[in-house]
């Protein structure tokens, strides 16, 4: 262990924010006790230089990114950060300011979002390769997955779409806890989950896992200010295939959904209904009242077959 080494876990040990039931880093293991009754809810994500962000971005706020998609996902679940651990591994190159800085950015974030860092790994790679595991406490009621969505739920999605690499948002998502907590606790949604790779590919993902079909209405997506500056398909495109935008989407019965839209936590940041789920399986884009035969595609990653 190099003495670069020693002085981040220096850094991770000052910065620990004590919270009940929590004690680490500096043993093994960092020890998590959550309330008696209160389930625990688990996500891990990853950043990796030159994959998720260009090279050249700065490592604090890769750093920040990090966390905050993270926490994008406990959003989608209306959980409450709790603790998080992460992991770097930077070029051998890299100077122990630089890590410490990119440290100190990601504990400051952290304790913003009041979750305490328990725990921290170090390595050398080529690249930076960052991966941060977030801990959240559930509310009052189930966290809600993505295979409840039934006919006839409505389908929502907080915020604006699109433009998030135009605006700089993919550098500095923010995660929907507020939206995401108010939703499962007051509409109990059927189905929730967070936009990271565009609508065109996370709604599919929510679809298949609840078995049905969905119409989405393109003239009603919320779109974010920069993708309207596109004209014609090309914004939709923009849309719903850019990815990035961490807004929730959220399935909720035709009830629920109308009180929903009239809340006016919710309507701080936006709440919009884009589309209904049907029976089946097919994904139609409305154009008004004309299907649209172009596919959408949002991110994914490919591999040799
Ligand atoms: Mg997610």
């Amino acid at each position: 262990m190099g003495q670069g080494e020693e002085a981040l876990h220096d850094i991770f040990r000052n910065s620990f924010r004590g919270g009940k039931g929590l004690s680490g880093p500096g043993s093994d293991c960092a020890r998590l006790k959550p309330p008696s009754g209160v389930a625990t809810l688990q996500t891990v994500d990853q950043l990796i230089e030159g994959v998720h962000a260009e090279l050249g971005t700065p490592w604090t706020t890769l750093a920040r990114k990090l966390l905050r998609r993270t926490l994008s996902d406990l959003a989608a679940v209306g959980a409450r950060p709790w603790a998080v651990s992460w992991t770097i591994a930077a070029p051998a190159s890299a100077s122990q300011s630089r890590l410490k800085r990119m440290a100190q950015a990601f504990l400051a974030e952290a304790n913003a979002f009041g979750c305490a860092v328990v725990g921290g790994d170090l390595s050398q790679s080529p690249h930076l390769v960052l991966t941060c595991t977030a801990t959240g406490l559930e509310g009052r009621r189930r966290a809600p997955g993505r295979s409840g969505a039934r006919p006839g739920d409505w389908l929502l999605v907080t915020g604006r779409l699109g433009g998030a690499v135009q605006s700089g948002r993919h550098l500095r998502p923010e995660p929907r806890l507020t939206e995401g907590t108010r939703l499962n606790q007051t509409y109990r949604p059927r189905a929730m989950m967070d936009l990271s790779d565009g609508l065109a590919t996370d709604l599919p993902r929510l679809l298949r896992a609840s078995g049905v079909g969905a119409q989405i209405q393109l003239n009603d997506l919320p779109l974010h200010p920069e993708a309207t500056k596109a004209t014609g398909h090309e914004r939709w495109q923009c849309a719903l295939a850019e990815g990035e935008d961490y807004e929730l989407l959220i399935a909720l019965p035709a009830r629920r959904a109308r009180m929903a839209l009239t809340d006016p936590v919710l309507l701080r940041t936006g709440l919009t209904q884009i589309g209904t789920v049907t029976e089946g399986n097919s994904l139609v884009w409305l154009d008004g009242q004309t299907p649209l035969r172009a596919k959408f595609k949002g991110w994914t990653y490919s591999w040799k077959s």
